[in-house]
């Protein structure tokens, strides 16, 4: 049997998002073989790209998975269908985007799944939340720590960190404390 990869993926919304984040966490713990070892602070971040759409809530949460990235990236691109995700426009509204950050070491260099994500050097709703789970995570293609990084992004998009009750996640979505979960 594959071996357990702690995993990052960020979440992010500007369709109602507060009802979507919620929806996903659920949809994400369901995942075979997987399961939901942390969750990082909501966000409100300016829209990216496309400035003249709503605000986005974004998020980065730990799994831990036996599954192939690939395998994974499925599951997260079944997810955005489930929760109605129409690929309309490139960076405009979407119900939830599932960005698959950090799969362990690894890296992956294909034309559909690139890992680390080539957006985690230059969105802060990225970085600040994933150095919340990993604040010693070090960029496995860099060989830079993250929160070195941090400094070099030029256009930061987090408007405010939301407060907790705002993000508290349905019952059936709380995940347990991350103690075991380390990076690098
Ligand atoms: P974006 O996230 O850039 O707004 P999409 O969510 O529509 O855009 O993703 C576009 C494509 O990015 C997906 O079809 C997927 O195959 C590819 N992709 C490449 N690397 C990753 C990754 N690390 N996580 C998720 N999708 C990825
Ligand atoms: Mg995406």
């Amino acid at each position: 049997m594959a071996e357990e990869t702690l995993i990052f993926v960020a979440l992010g919304s500007n369709i109602e998002p507060t009802i979507n984040v919620r929806r996903c966490l659920r949809e994400l713990q369901r995942i075979p073989e997987t399961r939901l070892a942390g969750l990082s602070s909501w966000y409100r971040t300016r829209p990216w790209g496309i400035e003249d759409q709503p605000e986005f809530v974004n998020l980065v949460v730990a799994l831990v998975s036996r599954l192939s990235p690939h395998r994974l990236l499925r599951e997260t691109q079944a997810i955005e269908t489930r929760l109605a995700r129409r690929r309309t426009q490139r960076n405009g509204p979407r119900t939830i985007d599932l960005d698959i950050l950090l799969y362990g070491d690894t890296l992956v260099d294909g034309d559909d799944l690139k890992i680390p994500h080539p957006g985690l050097t230059e969105r802060d709703f990225m970085l600040i939340p994933l150095l919340e789970l990993a604040p010693d995570a070090v960029h496995p293609e860099l060989g830079r720590p993250l929160r070195e990084l941090i400094c070099e992004i030029r256009y930061r998009q987090i408007i405010a960190r939301l407060p907790a009750r705002t993000c508290a996640p349905a019952a059936a979505a709380t995940p347990p404390p991350m103690a075991a979960a380390t990076v690098g």
